[in-house]
């Protein structure tokens, strides 16, 4: 079968390697013009290692990979919310914590090696033709197909299956993390760690290898500062710039998701953040 793939992200190159293997011919289109992992690191639950098993990918990914035994959350100092145990019935069992990175790599590698094609810096914003062969348009007016089954793999923020299925419900979510990989020396722990406050507010330590850890707050903050410093030397890196307003708006939108995220992780700590520097 001739198949489509809208969507390089974790569904896509895991659809594109077990369909490429399988002797079809894939074609993942993505918008983003250099593929990659977006975010730090998840927890790959025992379905996902179940998937990459089948794959033959699973010994790859946990070598790479920290096993978490137990996943535990506080609602304030002293205040456990939940504890789990992944190994309470079956005590070899336990999800890993991954960096994004890692399993972007092994997926989209097994996707390459398994034949299939990828197209680049492709925006698809409509399925037209018939069910039996649908054909994929670019934002750019360029058509692609006719394909056997184009199948969606957009992610959550994607208006496309709108697009194609008007009554296709989903609800856009308007919460946002920023998250950052941090190289540690302590040994981590088979924990993943979280501290909630609330239902809005919520930063936690994720061991993704060894000396490796997900989490956000000093890193962003470290990281926002250097590029707000580059900014004094380099014109067109502020925030604001008087001739592109759109520019202007989302990065000031950035400003104010970083300036939440640090507002959060500083309350969770107790400390209330300033709301000017004079
Ligand atoms: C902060 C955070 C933490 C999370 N933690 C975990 C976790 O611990 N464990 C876990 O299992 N899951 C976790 N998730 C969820 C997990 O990230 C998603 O379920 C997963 O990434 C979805 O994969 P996907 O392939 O469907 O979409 P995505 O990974 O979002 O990939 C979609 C791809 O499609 C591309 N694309 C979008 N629109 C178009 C278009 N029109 N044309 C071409 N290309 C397009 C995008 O650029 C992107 O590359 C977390 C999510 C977030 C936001």
């Amino acid at each position: 079968m001739r198949v489509g793939i809208v969507g390089l992200g974790i569904g896509g190159t895991c659809l594109a390697a077990a369909l490429g293997r399988a002797g079809h011919q894939v074609t993942v289109f993505e918008q983003s013009g250099a593929p990659g992992p977006v975010g730090a690191g998840l927890l790959l639950q025992p379905s996902g290692q179940a998937v990459l098993a089948g794959l033959g990918l699973l010994d790859q990914v946990a070598a790479n990979a920290w096993p978490i035994r137990s996943f535990h959350a506080n609602k304030g100092p002293g205040r456990p919310l939940v504890t789990l145990r992944y190994d309470r019935q079956d005590p070899a069992a336990s999800a890993l914590g991954v960096s994004r990175g890692v399993l972007f790599m092994a997926l989209y590698d097994a996707a390459r090696a398994a034949g299939a094609d990828v197209v680049t810096g492709t925006r698809i914003v409509d399925i037209r033709g018939d069910l039996r062969t649908p054909v994929v348009v670019a934002a750019d007016g360029r058509t692609f197909g006719p394909f056997d089954v184009v199948a969606i793999a957009s992610g959550a923020q994607s208006d496309l299956r709108n697009r194609v299925d008007p009554l296709a419900h989903f609800r856009q979510s308007p919460w946002a993390a920023l998250w950052t990989l941090v190289e540690t020396d302590a040994e981590c722990a088979g924990t993943l760690h979280q501290e909630a406050r609330g239902t809005t507010i919520l930063c936690g330590v994720l061991p993704v290898g060894p000396h490796r850890v997900a989490f956000f707050a000093h890193e962003l903050a470290t990281r926002f500062h250097a590029h707000w410093n580059r900014g004094k030397d380099t014109r067109d890196l502020r925030f604001v710039n008087e001739n592109d307003r759109k520019l202007s708006y989302s990065r000031l939108s950035l400003v104010a998701g970083v300036g939440l995220v640090l507002a959060s992780a500083l309350s969770i700590l107790g400390v209330s953040a300033p709301e000017e520097m004079r």
